[in-house]
């Protein structure tokens, strides 16, 4: 078993200028609190109300850059009012010498006890609001309303595939994923310093890292993730294909705009012109990066991304769907994990099996989509 220290400590000396009694007030509940956290038996007593999911969310966050560590220490460095009866404590997650992840929190006094929370409301206090009918949205520079609507459509009309009222959601659009990463608390993580493109997601909220009004992929999987939370049905490779086709490919290019499935098919027709021996069969098992004709338009990061797994896979569901319903998605989508898996679910459904899936594949490439 993997023994760490619970305790959290203090700098020799500081600068704090708090009349709290730091350790017993503020230091020990917050380290019990990052005790329970993730273990299905959190000290949710000790998580402020206000802000409870995005706080729930860090936590469990936290947990995982804890459980990441070989030898975890905590270290509390930073510490300042920023409110009567509220702080900020900054915790450093290091592993011996090295620095794991730095968190933000907000540690707010409630009658004799000090609850805990996401900075998430804080750092976005100042930030523009805008509601377009089930989206709120959250900015800090200008919002593209045109997409914005484009989006609540999107999101209405997967809730309408569900039989659901479209969800209504919290939207936060983030320039990068650092900016991500901040406005939850985590002003630093080893892990994921470099990424750019990406996001987070819980309950009802969104954080884009994408600088976009556009979710619609990532919206798909949130509508998938409440309606079979249980997860053991879900088979990704499907799920993966279908969020393509319904939505898009959720990487943007440089120019902002989010890379569509069609754009992709386009880039594979290319590809196939030019490789004439190439086998589809092959490429959705190995996945190499195959989308060139966008290497001038996307970063390095995002080329390295673009799936032509996924781009297939989503063709294959356009099939699927308009043989079978969205009654035939769902059972693709349920069809449980991995790739013996998937093939089954195709076959039974469209009548496609590694015998004819290169040939069936290159005739849906080349159609115009
Ligand atoms: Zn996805």
């Amino acid at each position: 078993m993997k023994t760490k220290t619970e305790r959290i400590e203090l700098p020799g000396e500081t600068n704090f200028h708090i009349s709290e009694p730091i350790q017993s007030r503020i230091v020990d509940p917050l380290a019990q609190l990052l005790d329970s956290a993730g273990s299905g038996d959190e000290d949710t007593g000790l998580v402020d109300r206000n802000g409870f999911s995005e706080s729930c969310f860090l936590f469990g966050e936290i947990k995982s850059v804890e459980t990441r560590l070989k030898s975890p220490r905590r270290e509390l460095i930073n510490l300042y009012p920023i409110d009567s009866n509220k702080y900020l404590v900054k915790i450093a997650f290091k592993d011996g010498s090295n620095l794991g992840a730095i968190v933000s929190f907000i540690a707010s006094a409630k009658n004799e006890a000090m609850v805990f929370s996401s900075p998430l409301k804080y750092r976005t206090r100042s930030w523009k609001k805008k509601t377009i009918s089930s989206v709120r949205y959250y900015y800090q520079d200008s919002l593209n309303e045109k997409i914005a609507e484009s989006f609540v459509r999107k999101n209405e009309e997967i809730a309408e595939k569900f039989g659901l009222a479209a969800k209504k959601l919290n939207y936060f659009k983030c320039s990068n994923y650092d900016e991500v990463q901040w406005v939850l608390g985590i002003d630093y993580d080893a892990k994921s310093a470099g990424t750019v493109q990406s996001s987070e997601s819980f309950d009802n909220t969104i954080i884009t890292g994408l600088n976009t009004e556009n979710f619609e992929h990532d919206v798909f999987h949130m509508y998938i993730e409440s309606e079979f939370p249980s997860g053991e049905d879900r088979n990704f490779i499907a799920e993966e294909g279908y969020a393509n086709s319904i939505a898009d490919a959720y990487y943007a290019k440089i120019n902002g705009d989010v890379i569509t499935r069609n754009e992709l098919t386009g880039c594979l027709r290319e590809y196939l012109a030019e490789n004439s021996e190439a086998d589809l069969l092959q490429l959705f098992q190995k996945d190499p990066r195959v989308f060139h004709p966008l290497s001038e338009e996307v970063s390095q990061e995002v080329f390295d991304l673009l799936s032509v797994r996924s781009t297939i896979t989503s063709l294959f569901c356009d099939e699927v769907e308009r043989l079978n319903g969205f009654e035939g998605i769902i059972k693709l989508l349920r069809c449980g994990e991995g790739e013996d898996a998937y093939f089954k679910a195709l076959d039974d459904l469209i009548g496609v099996n590694k015998t004819n899936f290169d040939k069936t594949a290159k005739e849906l490439v080349a159609r115009k989509n």
